[in-house]
């Protein structure tokens, strides 16, 4: 079995974004050389996503205000876990949309379904953060 680590570097303009990472996990798997496996894709911080769904920017426009609703940023003196801090929301933001996601890899390639493209959710950006991309397979 063979076994590839690689970390994304991300940082953001702004405090929420969605960044469509596809490329770079398809970039990966050309460079493990694996053709049969499993690949792993984490947020390797708690205020930030990785998840699939679809590419379409009315979409992600939709998940901002959905996330707002349920977690709102501000008032920040609102949460107990704001007060050195101020990102209690965006802990919640990545709750709510995940760690990680699986993708099977056949034939050298992601096994997506249709339309399925794998997001950064960043909820509290504007420093550097990474992506773990942890693939197995032969
Ligand atoms: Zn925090």
């Amino acid at each position: 079995m063979k076994s590839y680590r690689k970390e994304l570097w991300i940082n953001t303009s702004k405090r929420r974004e969605y960044i469509n990472i596809t490329p770079e996990v398809n970039k990966c798997l050309i460079d493990s050389g694996i053709k049969e496996g499993i690949v792993l894709v984490n947020a390797m911080h708690i205020t930030a996503s990785v998840f699939i769904n679809d590419d379409e920017s009315g979409l992600h426009h939709d998940f901002e205000i959905w996330l707002e609703k349920l977690a709102p940023e501000k008032p920040h003196k609102q949460y107990q876990h704001n007060g050195y801090e101020d990102n209690a929301d965006a802990h919640l933001k990545r709750q709510i949309m995940g760690r990680e996601v699986v993708v099977a890899i056949t034939q050298g390639k992601l096994d997506f379904g249709p339309w399925e493209q794998i997001f950064y959710g960043e909820y509290d950006g504007m420093r550097k953060k990474r992506v773990l991309v942890k693939i197995i397979g032969e």
